[in-house]
């Protein structure tokens, strides 16, 4: 499995203290090394009666039997899992939302690739299983969600990158070049959001990540981008 093979291979190339991003499977794309990134981890104390684990997961939290969804909304975040046999793929309406994004960025000379979109609970658990034997499972909490908690199983969640540019590919560079600064101005015209904002981390439970955009559409999407929001926040739940 090329994956697998990329990953140890990473492991020899990477320090052990260089933590990846939350949500992505960058290391397929990425050949340098990735800045440490700072822990996205909440406790107890923050979250309300909810004992929490090292992670920020409910402690002894079951699967549930179906996803979650507020005022038609699916959420999926550290207090809202999804069942395992939850597999929508990718969807279908914000692939078209992206392209319609890609045709706006391009006339602003900005080429974008969605570069990790749907992705199902086996797969999430064999990214999240691989990166918990190679870092141990505290630091695999830091960067990578786990099985039936990724945003990305849902297939709404959307990695994006600029062309060209694979080296900031789930990387908190990508935030600051131009095209990241386009995107993060103007995804809300189609739909998207970005998921994990700067300063958002309690609210969300998870680090910024400056290429996780998430579709809900253009009303919600605008709505939360004009009042420097979360769909946490939006939606009255809890992350
Ligand atoms: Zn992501």
């Amino acid at each position: 499995m090329r994956l697998k093979t990329f990953t140890w291979t990473a492991t020899l190339l990477l320090s052990s203290s260089i933590l990846l991003a939350a949500c992505s499977e960058q290391k397929e794309q990425s050949n340098e090394p990735k800045k440490e990134q700072t822990s996205q981890q909440t406790t107890n104390t923050e979250k309300g009666q909810e004992k929490r684990d090292a992670g920020g997961y409910i402690i002894n939290q079951k699967t549930p039997k179906k996803e979650h969804y507020v005022k038609g909304v699916l959420i999926a975040n550290k207090v809202y899992p999804m069942p395992q046999n939850f597999a929508p793929g990718e969807s279908k309406e914000a692939r078209k939302a992206f392209e319609q994004l890609n045709k706006a960025a391009k006339k602003a000379g900005y080429t974008f690739d969605a570069f990790s979109t749907y992705r199902s609970y086996d797969r999430q658990k064999v990214l999240y299983d691989g990166y918990v034997k190679r870092d141990g499972k505290e630091a695999a909490d830091t960067y990578s969600a786990r099985p039936g908690f990724s945003e990305h199983q849902t297939g709404l969640a959307f990695d994006i990158g600029e062309v060209g540019k694979p080296g900031d590919y789930a990387d908190d560079r990508f935030g600051e070049t131009e095209a990241g600064k386009w995107l993060a101005e103007n995804a809300h015209k189609y739909g998207f959001i970005m998921r994990y904002p700067k300063g958002k981390e309690k609210v969300t439970g998870y680090k910024h990540e400056s290429w996780h955009f998430r579709y809900v559409g253009e009303k919600i999407a605008t709505e939360i981008y004009e009042n420097n929001s979360t769909l946490e926040e939006y939606l009255g739940a809890k992350g």
